[in-house]
């Protein structure tokens, strides 16, 4: 895997592809700048070897058209303070000013261009776009993992035109690794918890990570087709009936492989969907019709733990009960704590996908996992085992 330690940026123009689509409040400032920050070790690297930076960056959806609002002009200032280096801005990514900006541009400076989705041709792919980008750079970085599974001009079809000058910034690197570390360089034992509202959503992770993992432990609101497909009460739990049978197919593949499954054993259940709603504990194959099981119990929670403890690697994706609310949000800090604990025994934890990383970030458990990934649906596909473009370009020759 290339890295930009296989440079050295003195005199060059690195190119890099980040990721800053950062959320804006009503008056255009930057409410997180976590992306930034991710992004910031590769910037400083190419200006620390005496290179100059070209950062190019989506931002929201303007859908091929200028939209002023989406303009990455808004996070000048932020990207300048969160850098410590002022940096300049030029109001296009393409074109005759881009390119008098790209010449005048000196060592140790940092151009950041114009939104890349004020053109259609990005996310299109398209050829001739992707070699006007590349032809402003010496060296081309990637380090956008959020985009890294679509094939648009400036993550993947731009890598064609750096045979051999391309590399992963850090950010995506680290990704890499930690998803590698999980599926193909794990130390057993292999824990993936998996939650979240729909079976659906997870089907190809699941039939995915089967052999790869020893235990699956399963909880949130999947639980339920997997316990009304095996002739348990759910009440009016949530639960998708046209996947019961494959929930049954999901259970027979797991012990044919070897996989522990661990389904909840209690529930926490409510009378209404209500943060404010009688709550009582219920046996999970007993929920009395009028409730629904919203979190996991204490008995769950204490068998959950007992085998996240005995794990050395760790995969989180999907909170274990309706963690927004306030009343069912204890089954998922729980689980955040028994993975926080394994960590500190030496255990490798990734959390990613969707909104276990917002139920991370909430409960503040960001700095206690081993990994939290930025990139939502790249981070999915990766756990569904297809070969993201944006990876596989820079990879390939
Ligand atoms: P996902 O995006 O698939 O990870 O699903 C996350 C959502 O699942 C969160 O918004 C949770 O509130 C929801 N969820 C978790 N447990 C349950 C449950 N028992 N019933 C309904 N929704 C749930």
């Amino acid at each position: 895997m290339k890295t930009l330690e296989n440079f050295n940026f003195k005199d060059k123009k690195a190119i890099i592809r980040v990721d800053f689509n950062v959320p804006l409040d009503k008056e255009f400032n930057v409410t997180d700048t976590s992306r930034i920050e991710a992004a910031k070790p590769s910037i400083i690297k190419v200006l620390e070897d005496g290179g100059s930076v070209i950062l190019m960056s989506h931002l929201g959806r303007p859908k091929g058209s200028v939209n002023p609002e989406m303009s990455l002009s808004h996070i000048v200032g932020k990207v300048s303070e969160v850098l410590g280096v002022q940096i300049k801005f030029v109001e296009n990514c393409v074109g005759k000013e881009v390119k008098k900006k790209v010449t005048e541009l000196q060592n140790g400076e940092v151009l950041l261009l114009e939104n890349l989705r004020f053109h259609k041709e990005e996310e299109d792919g398209d050829e001739t776009f992707a070699k006007e980008l590349a032809d402003l750079g010496d060296i081309y970085i990637n380090d956008a993992f959020g985009t890294a599974h679509r094939a648009h001009a400036s993550t993947t079809i731009i890598a064609k035109y750096f045979k051999d000058s391309k590399c992963f910034g850090y950010l995506l690197a680290k990704e890499i690794d930690a998803i590698e570390k999980v599926l193909r360089t794990g130390q057993k034992p292999i824990t993936a918890i998996l939650g979240g509202a729909k079976v659906s959503s997870k089907i190809t992770i699941i039939e995915n990570i089967l052999d790869k993992i020893d235990h699956l432990i399963i909880g949130g609101g999947m639980t339920y087709t997997f316990i009304k497909a095996q002739g348990g009460n759910i009440g009016d739990s949530i639960c998708e009936d046209d996947k019961m049978a494959l929930a049954l197919t999901i259970l027979e593949e797991a012990k044919k492989k070897g996989v522990e499954v661990h389904l909840p054993v209690d529930v926490v259940a409510a009378d209404d969907f209500d943060n404010a709603a009688q709550t009582k504990i219920t046996d999970v194959n007993a929920i009395p019709n009028g409730w629904q099981g919203l979190d996991a119990g204490p008995k769950t929670l204490e068998l959950f733990g007992k085998v996240i403890l005995e794990s050395k690697t760790i995969l989180w994706n999907g909170p274990v009960g309706v963690f927004e609310m306030e009343s069912f949000s204890k089954g998922t800090i729980a689980i955040g704590d028994f993975i926080d604990q394994a960590t500190k025994n030496g255990a490798f934890s990734l959390v990613g996908g969707g909104d276990s990383v917002a139920a991370v970030k909430q409960f503040g458990f960001e700095d206690k996992v081993s990994y939290v990934s930025t990139g939502g649906g790249a981070m999915l596909e990766s756990l569904e085992g297809k070969s993201l473009p944006g990876i596989a370009a820079i990879i390939e020759d």
